[in-house]
This record gives C-alpha cells, sequence and structure tokens, in this order.
C-alpha cells in the first residue's frame, strides 16, 4: 500500500488531527510489472533475429560472399530471420491493435455462410501447410447459420491463427474445425491430434510471448503472440475462448462468438 499523511490545522496553525489516505497499489505495482516484462521480451525476441542478421551480412563482406554454397547458406539464414522479424511486427501490430479496445462491428453480420467465407479466405495457407506436413484437415461448418457480433476480418484472423496453431503442433493425423450453434453463442470448435499442452501449462498460455516450448514454436516460426491476440480479439467483443489438452493425445480450443 501506499499512504499519505496530511495534518488539519485550527485558525492558530494547532494541529487538531490528521487526514490519511491509505492507496491499494496491488493492481497497479502487478500492471507496470507486467508492462516492463513486456518491454523485456519485445526487445529480447527483436534482438535475437538482428543479431543474427548482422553477424551473417558481416561474414559475408568478410569474404564467405566469395564460397557460393556459404554464400547461399547464409543468405537464406538472413531470410529466414528477416521473415521471423516481420511475423513478430505483424503480431506486435495486431496485437496493440486488439488490446483494450470495443472490436464490436457496428452492422451485425447477417449472411449466414460469414463462417465458410471467413475460412475460404484462410484456406490456401492451412491447406499447404497441414498438407507439406500430410496432416489431414476437416471443416464441417453448417450451411446457414444465425447473425454473429462479428466482423468477417476479425473471424478470419481468429481461424487463421487457431488452425495455424493446430497444425504447427501436430505431427500426425488431423486437426479439424466444426460449428454448433447455442441459445447465446455460437461455438467452434478446433481440435488436434498433436503434442498436447501440460495441464499446469494451460492457464499461461494465453500470456504474451509464454510457449510451452520455446524451441519448438520458433522453429515452426511462432512468436508466442498468436492465442494472446485471438484472447484480447474476442474480449472486445464479449466472446470467449477455453482449451482442453492431453499430453500426447490432442487440444480442443472452444471458441464462444455472441448471437446478434
Ligand atoms: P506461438 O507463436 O508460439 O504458437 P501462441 O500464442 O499461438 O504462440 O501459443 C502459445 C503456446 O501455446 C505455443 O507456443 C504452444 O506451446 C501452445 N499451443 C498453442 N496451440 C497449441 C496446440 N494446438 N497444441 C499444442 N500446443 C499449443
Amino acid at each position: 500500500v501506499q499512504s499519505q499523511i496530511n495534518p488539519i490545522l485550527s485558525g492558530q496553525g494547532q494541529i487538531r488531527g490528521a487526514v490519511i489516505v491509505i492507496h491499494d497499489v496491488t493492481e497497479l505495482r502487478r500492471l507496470e510489472q507486467m508492462r516492463t516484462e513486456f518491454v523485456a521480451n519485445v526487445s529480447h525476441e527483436l534482438r535475437t533475429p538482428l543479431t543474427s542478421i548482422k553477424g551473417f551480412v558481416e561474414t559475408l563482406l568478410d569474404g564467405a560472399a566469395e564460397d557460393p554454397s556459404l554464400r547461399d547458406r547464409f543468405l537464406k539464414i538472413i531470410q529466414a530471420e528477416t521473415l521471423r522479424l516481420q511475423r513478430l511486427i505483424d503480431d506486435l501490430l495486431s496485437l496493440a491493435h486488439f488490446e483494450g479496445r470495443d472490436n464490436r462491428p457496428e452492422v451485425t453480420s447477417d449472411n449466414a455462410s460469414y463462417v465458410q467465407k471467413a475460412y475460404e479466405t484462410i484456406k490456401p495457407v492451412i491447406l499447404s501447410f497441414a498438407q507439406a506436413k500430410g496432416i489431414k484437415v476437416e471443416v464441417d461448418l453448417p450451411e446457414t447459420m444465425p447473425p454473429l457480433l462479428i466482423g468477417e476480418n476479425l473471424l478470419s484472423q481468429l481461424l487463421l491463427n487457431l488452425l495455424e496453431n493446430a497444425v504447427k503442433y501436430t505431427t500426425e493425423g488431423r486437426v479439424w474445425l466444426q460449428a454448433r450453434v447455442g441459445p447465446d453463442y455460437i461455438h467452434l470448435e478446433f481440435g488436434d491430434t498433436g503434442c498436447g499442452i501440460p495441464e499446469e501449462m494451460l492457464p499461461r498460455i494465453f500470456e504474451r510471448f509464454y510457449r510451452v516450448d520455446k524451441a519448438r514454436s520458433r522453429e515452426q516460426g511462432g512468436t508466442g503472440l498468436g492465442l494472446s491476440i485471438v484472447k484480447h480479439l474476442l474480449e472486445g467483443m464479449g466472446g470467449k475462448i477455453s482449451v482442453t489438452s492431453q499430453l500426447g493425445v490432442g487440444t480442443i480450443f472452444t471458441v464462444d462468438l455472441p448471437r446478434a
């Protein structure tokens, strides 16, 4: 706590009493600490690829460029690290965009096939990613659905982040997307037969930069920001996300989207 004491003086300047103000600053401190950690994380995540790019460019300039096979290998590393930086910056911008913002569109989406349409826009990316890993993608969406309180772009971003994760953390088997209409919400289920998430880590995966296996996420091009983007996006429109998982069996994310 933080406290402040002010004396109450009489007309003659004698102390008659005191006003004590006590502030509970627990929440403020917690937010300050989260902000400091976030800045430290961003700096670290940006510096790692930059250091690598700088090192390889210097080595090339020092003569490695004369050896064609070395040159190509180093240029490929530089390209991969540049892509990584780009993804990170894109994710940071999305996060800043959705955080603490009202994401409800002014008009409700009343086109019955909007989930299908949102899926069509990301389908090529997901299918080619899954195909490269030999994973089946099963999408089962009803022909018509009641109106939703979500814009089409937000819905595409949501589907992309969750389906990409499902494929990213699965080495064999399948990933699926199903929709079910409830009285207040439309429930989307994103499932996979992937590596699963240890139970004690489940509450933390929506935190910014939290990754169960840092090396695995990085190797697959992850930034550790995808789920926090999804969470903020949903919070801004009255939606919810929950997860169940079993190690070595798979993971299911359920997204509840409020009906209009
Ligand atoms: P990343 O860019 O690392 O994938 P996310 O914020 O999207 O970051 O996810 C955070 C972490 O949650 C991931 O690093 C991974 O450990 C875990 N995770 C997310 N989705 C899945 C999934 N479908 N299966 C297993 N682990 C997952």
